[in-house]
């Protein structure tokens, strides 16, 4: 079985190779170029030492070096070059507290965790595979390398990370190994919020976010986001709805593109029906308020998982306005732009369009054709060019004071009513027109 390997990475394995050592691509670019897929990053593992690896190139830099990872820059490339290793005891962090290295691959490859990536390649030895994982590709398994409670032992974040591959692949989890993760899962609370967050999001963004669900019954979720545990058991005993909190919100994140915000507005835009839910005389269930209470515990989550803040407020704003639409007429439509923001504001029409398909069929017809209606408004205010906020307004502030307006706060008051009257009636934008309205 032959890898085509970047002219880089089979650079930098003769390099060493030469100078009397052994190196392979190894990991997750192994697994993704047999499976036809483009790796994220071709990792190097050898038998030089990090010093020696320093000395065969021009160019390095010691990203990890105590733990035997060097950087090589080859060409505008960076490669992870690291010596062959034996881990200690993984601590909170991304890394090993001690590690020691060895000169031999096969104990490098034993402390990876899955046999799908514990195989190591280079052009001379061919496919280095000593635990099944190529079987495990053609079967389509995550399974632990060695014994899963022992490896989950180490380090509990491959715990996270076996649902993560399983989503990113649509693979099962091996039975003795998905065994482990049932008995081990509470060890997750051990690990730093960076490195859950790291793993979650590549889970969410897959081509299988539905395996969250997979995560939820193995006692992942609850956790790592025991607020989605509680979306799943929250019925919603309503026409408009056909699933629980949680199925419902599966379904809008399989329904909306693989992007980090979408993903991740799509995971929380009803993280607080829960919080919300009260039950009427008749039976059905409502949630008023649940928008705005979703956007900050949205926040919430989002800082505790260590976003950062552009991620935080975008989405919680995301979370606020997600049912807009519902209020929305046409003719309103350049007030809701203003009240979303300009930026974000195209997002909610995925967003909505995802959440109306994961609803029951009640009304659905009527709901996809208002928020038709809607987009084909929006769309005409952007050929348009409508002001629809303070940065396109054709008098500033300082039009104000030239004006005789005193300064201070009220300006920002004057400026806001004018671009009311804007909003009513885009031709307004007309800086004659608009001095001419000034309330002295
Ligand atoms: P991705 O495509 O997401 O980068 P990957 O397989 O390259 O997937 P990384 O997290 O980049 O995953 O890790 C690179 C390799 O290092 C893995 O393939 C695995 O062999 C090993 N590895 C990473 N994290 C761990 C861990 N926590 N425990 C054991 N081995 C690990
Ligand atoms: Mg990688």
């Amino acid at each position: 079985m032959n890898i085509s390997l970047p002219s880089n990475v089979e650079k930098i394995i003769s390099v060493l190779e030469e100078a009397g050592h052994e190196a392979y691509a190894v990991g997750g670019c192994v697994r993704d170029s047999l499976l036809g897929r483009t790796p994220n990053d071709w990792d190097i593992t050898t038998s030089a030492e990090p010093l020696e690896v320093k000395k065969l190139f021009k160019r390095t830099f010691d990203t990890g070096i105590q733990h035997g990872t060097v950087s090589v820059l080859f060409g505008k490339e960076i490669y992870e070059v690291t010596t062959y290793r034996i881990d200690g005891k993984y601590e909170d962090s991304r890394h090993p507290k001690e590690v020691s290295f060895t000169k031999s691959l096969s104990e490098d490859l034993r402390r990876r965790d899955f046999t799908i990536n514990a195989m190591a390649y280079n052009p001379r030895t061919g496919i280095v595979d000593n635990f099944g994982g190529m079987e495990d590709l053609r079967c389509k398994t995550v399974r632990a390398v060695g014994n899963p409670e022992e490896r989950f032992g180490e380090d509990a974040l491959r715990i996270l990370r076996a649902v993560r591959f399983a989503a990113q692949l649509g693979y099962s989890v091996d039975g003795e190994t998905e065994k482990a993760i049932r008995d081990l899962a509470k060890n997750l609370k051990n690990i730093s919020a960076e490195r859950i967050r790291t793993e979650l999001e590549k889970l969410i963004t897959s081509d299988n976010p539905g395996y969250i669900r997979k995560a939820y019954e193995l006692g992942i979720t609850g956790v790592v986001l025991p607020e989605f545990d509680r979306m799943m058991e929250t019925p919603q005993n309503n026409p408009h709805h056909a699933y629980t909190v949680g199925e419902h919100t599966i379904r809008v994140m399989e329904g909306i593109g693989n992007t980090k915000i979408l993903r991740l507005t799509a995971l929380l835009h009803d993280i607080e029906k829960p919080g919300t839910r009260t039950t009427d005389e008749k039976g059905i269930d409502h949630f008023y308020g649940h928008p705005a209470k979703g956007a900050k515990t949205a926040a919430e989550i989002l800082r505790r998982l260590r976003y950062d803040r552009d991620t935080e407020k975008l989405v919680s704003r995301l979370v606020e306005f997600h049912d807009w639409e519902i209020h929305a007429k046409v003719s309103d439509i350049r007030r809701w732009v203003n009240r979303i923001g300009e930026d974000c504001f195209p997002l909610m029409f995925e967003i909505n369009k995802a959440d109306i398909l994961a609803q029951s069929d009640f009304h659905r017809e009527e709901k996809l054709k208002h928020l038709d209606s809607l987009a084909a408004a929006y769309d005409t205010m952007i050929k348009n060019g409508d002001c629809v906020s303070l940065k396109t307004l054709a008098v500033t502030g300082s039009d104000l004071i030239k004006e005789g307006f005193p300064a201070g706060p009220k300006i920002g008051e004057e400026l806001n009513r004018l671009l009311s009257m804007v909003l009513d009636d885009p031709s307004k934008n007309n800086r004659e027109f608009l001095l001419s309205q000034i309330h002295r």
